[in-house]
């Protein structure tokens, strides 16, 4: 089988694979502690992907067309030697971009250099707020604004820059830290991204009222720190780039509410469980682990995810707005943002 593409021309050209279906915090927008409470039922050990069987399903995807591979979860860096799948991970040759999304909480120092030893390229840290208050709320946890402010210097120190901190934003939640936030990333060479509240799963009661649009947050910036919209750096780059007009850098907006970018999707997902899902909203997913671990060759995984890939339809943020129904949707901490 070639590279395939979908029913929409779009070629697969990106993996992000959840590495666990845990996490240390609560957000409310991703699990909120009411629904992943103790009685949760996380996945067995056993059920996770192994090192071995991650390695080889990311071997397959690069064999057809993907080039960017991003760890994510859950919270990775609950995932036990996560640096000896990176270090696995960075020996196949086509990967040339391999990444991690990470709540920071337990990125110390000695973590962020096995990290950087072992191979990882870049590093995303999520950050909602400077508000030690709010931002206790919104980790669920009263996890301290402190250590996560440690974990960006960690990852600056150890040479995985420029580091993306990612912002969630929740109108009438931290629509009041959006200026405070872009004047401390200013300068520092690390690129503030600012992310639409999405309907993500469930779990989170979205409403689209909680959604401040892109455009809006600009207008918020633009009259203290003027900016000017950059390129694209490649086709399908979902954060759309402005730079402040006076040299303090550039930030990112992910309008995927307001302005959808399902026509440039490249991106495949693979849950905790090994599911294969074609779309961060989808309903149901395609099984891969069943096939590894009945010993399927190389070549009949290959036919599968090609075969799959080439039926996919998904555009499901460009339909949004005209859906009467919303089918269930996977979590978020399933599948991984
Ligand atoms: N635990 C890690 C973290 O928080 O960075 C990685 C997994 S988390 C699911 C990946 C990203 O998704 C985070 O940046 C998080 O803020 C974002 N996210 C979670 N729920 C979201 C939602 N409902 N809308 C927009 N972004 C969301
Ligand atoms: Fe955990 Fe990340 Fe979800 Fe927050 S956004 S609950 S840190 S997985
Ligand atoms: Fe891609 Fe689905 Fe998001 Fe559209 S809604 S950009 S198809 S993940």
């Amino acid at each position: 089988m070639d590279a395939p593409v979908d029913t929409l021309h779009r070629p697969l050209r990106e993996l992000r694979i959840s590495v666990t279906d845990r996490c240390n915090f609560r957000c409310p927008y991703c699990m909120p502690k009411e629904q992943f409470g103790s009685k949760y039922h996380f996945l067995p050990r056993s059920s996770l992907l192994s090192f071995e069987e991650i390695h080889r399903i990311v071997r397959i995807f690069a064999s057809l067309g993907v080039r960017k591979l991003r760890l994510t979860g859950g919270e990775p860096l609950l995932r036990r030697d996560l640096d000896r799948l990176i270090r696995m991970l960075a020996e196949i040759p086509q990967i040339d971009d391999l990444s991690l999304t990470t709540n920071g909480a337990l990125l110390t120092r000695e973590a962020a250099r096995r990290l950087k030893e072992a191979g990882l390229q870049r590093i995303s840290i999520s950050l909602d707020t400077l508000d030690e208050e709010v931002f206790q709320a919104m980790n669920g946890v009263q996890f301290p604004l402190r250590r996560v402010l440690q974990a960006i210097e960690h990852a600056a120190a150890v040479g995985l820059a420029p580091i993306k901190v990612n912002m969630v934003v929740k109108r009438g939640v931290n629509d009041q830290a959006i200026l405070p936030m872009a004047r401390h990333f200013r300068g520092s060479g690390q690129i503030l991204r600012f992310i639409e509240y999405m309907d993500v799963g469930n779990s989170n009661d979205w409403c689209s009222d909680a959604v401040l649009p892109s455009t809006e947050l600009l207008e918020k910036i633009h009259p203290e720190f003027p900016l000017e919209a950059l390129p694209s750096n490649h086709p399908g780059e979902v954060a759309k780039r402005w730079r402040y007009v006076d040299g303090g850098g550039e930030i990112g907006v992910i309008t995927s509410v307001t302005e959808p970018f399902c026509e440039g999707c490249t991106r495949a997902r693979i849950s905790a469980a090994g599911m294969l899902h074609t779309c961060l909203f989808a309903s149901h997913g395609h099984d891969l682990r069943a096939p590894l671990r009945s010993d399927a060759p190389d070549e009949q995984l290959r036919q599968l995810i090609g075969g799959w890939w080439e039926q996919r339809e998904d555009r499901y943020s460009a339909l949004r707005a005209s859906q009467n129904t919303i089918p269930a949707k996977i979590e978020m901490s399933y599948i991984g943002g």
